[in-house]
């Protein structure tokens, strides 16, 4: 197998409630290989995760749940608004997270790796690592309306969650390809299709 270095990979961002994971899914179901980095940074302070002795040598015992978990509520007020606990955290998480997802591209056996990450755009050390550079966009009131909706949400919280995400403009000054979602769900397939057999096609002539 090619090492992921030379492999074709496309970075899939898109703000919350976007359709990130909607999109994804219909790349997957064409035969891309999916890598999520929120649900591998989910393992990592999992029971048994990577990064749970770390954690616990570092903040103390106290952050590690009785099932052997990051206390996420706990961890989640201790780093707000406390700059140097939170580049602590993230000192420990962003090594493992990078060193997991590339491990699981390598063993990823679909025709090419999508690796889905919704802070691309934030985190800064995305850009220039994949082929590809892909981002879901949509207008922000139907976001709004799609997160208040899949997570009980106020509108107020939904506005102040994408505050704290990068812009639409910033995401969309990255991307190599655009996805637009503010149709239905199928009105989505047809340009899934034509950028994957684009993606084939840039992964032979590579
Ligand atoms: P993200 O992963 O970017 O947060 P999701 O793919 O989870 O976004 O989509 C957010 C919510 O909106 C989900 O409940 C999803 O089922 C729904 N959704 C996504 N795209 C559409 C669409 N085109 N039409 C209707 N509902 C959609």
């Amino acid at each position: 197998m090619t090492s992921s270095a030379q492999r074709f990979t496309v970075g899939l961002t898109g703000g919350i409630g976007s359709g990130k994971t909607t999109v994804a899914n219909l790349f997957g179901e064409l035969g891309a290989s999916l890598v999520d980095t929120d649900a591998i940074a989910h393992q990592l302070t999992a029971p048994g995760g990577l990064a749970i002795a770390s954690i616990r040598a570092h903040f103390g015992a106290e952050f590690i749940d009785p099932q052997g978990a990051m206390d996420r509520a706990r961890m989640r007020s201790h780093v707000f608004g406390n700059a140097g606990a939170r580049q602590e955290l993230e000192a420990i998480l962003h090594p493992l997270i990078r060193s997991e997802t590339v491990r699981a591209a390598e063993a990823a056996e679909g025709d090419y790796v999508i690796f889905v990450v919704p802070l691309l755009v934030e985190s800064g050390t995305w850009v220039g690592r994949t082929s590809r550079i892909l981002v879901v966009d949509c207008e922000e009131d139907v976001q709004i309306e799609r997160v208040m909706r899949r997570n009980g949400l106020q509108r107020h919280e939904v506005e102040a969650i994408m505050a704290a995400q990068a812009s639409r403009f910033a995401r969309l000054a990255v991307a190599d390809d655009v996805i637009e979602n503010n149709g239905d769900s199928e009105a989505l397939r047809a340009p899934v299709q034509a950028l994957h057999a684009r993606y084939l096609e840039l992964m032979r002539a590579a």
